[in-house]
């Protein structure tokens, strides 16, 4: 086995006991292959895998990359800061856009989005402790923010992303996931289709599937660790 695929069936193992450990049902949690600063051949010795869903974070660097995977019919996801003026693009690539962070974007996907296309599905990036490194609105936004998103025909409105908070601590770390889970269900009342919580990365998926994450994006564990350099 390659080291991509020996990590890949570790993750598999440790993601599947993380579900059991929390009683939740094996295989509700998707995993997303973080492919950013990664080649197109490591992507499609993934895909090789069996892998399907893949995250880029620059538009520029991703758009080759999900060209030249074209035939190993992949889903693709957005897990970066958007800029207004690259709302068009993502619209046209993307199947996902987790990051949404103000009802401008939200409304620039949805008038970009190609009417050949299905709905294209999108989380509300939400930063629970205002730091100022991350993007996303904070909690109190939220419900306003869905609803409006929510009525748009193009998006298919479908949770929350969150990232833990930078040298957290594991009790950190639940907190932090809990909020997201609460900011959901709180809200399923009114919007019944919300069914994502975006949460988890290499070194946080345990908790973050213990508060009910049904998507993690995971990027270093997968490809090893990435250029100290590139983000
Ligand atoms: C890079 C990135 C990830 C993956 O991070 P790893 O720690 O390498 O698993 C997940 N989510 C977002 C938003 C990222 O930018």
């Amino acid at each position: 086995m390659s080291d991509i695929e020996t990590r890949f069936r570790a993750l598999q193992d440790q993601i599947r006991q993380a579900e059991l450990h929390a009683h939740r049902p094996p295989g509700s949690v998707t995993l997303i292959a973080v492919s950013k600063t990664r080649p197109v051949a490591e992507i499609l010795a993934l895909a090789h895998t069996g892998q399907r869903h893949f995250a880029e974070n620059y538009l520029q660097e991703s758009i080759p990359k999900i060209q030249a995977c074209a035939n190993a019919d992949l889903i693709w996801h957005f897990i970066g800061r958007i800029q207004s003026n690259k709302t068009k693009e993502i619209a046209r690539h993307y199947a996902w856009v987790h990051s949404i962070d103000g009802f401008p974007v939200a409304a620039a996907l949805n008038k970009h989005r190609p009417p050949s296309l299905p709905p294209l599905n999108v989380c509300v990036q939400i930063n629970i402790h205002q730091e100022p490194r991350k993007g996303g609105v904070s909690l109190q936004e939220w419900p306003e923010l869905a609803l409006s998103i929510s009525k748009l025909p193009n998006l298919f409105l479908r949770g929350i992303m969150v990232m833990s908070p930078e040298h957290s601590t594991l009790v950190q770390q639940h907190s932090c996931f809990a909020k997201a889970r609460e900011a959901l269900l709180s809200l399923k009342p009114t919007i019944p289709l919300l069914d994502t919580l975006s949460m988890g990365m290499s070194g946080d998926l345990v908790p973050a599937i213990m508060e009910g994450s049904t998507m993690v994006r995971i990027g270093s564990a997968l490809f090893g660790v990435r250029d100290p350099s590139q983000k």
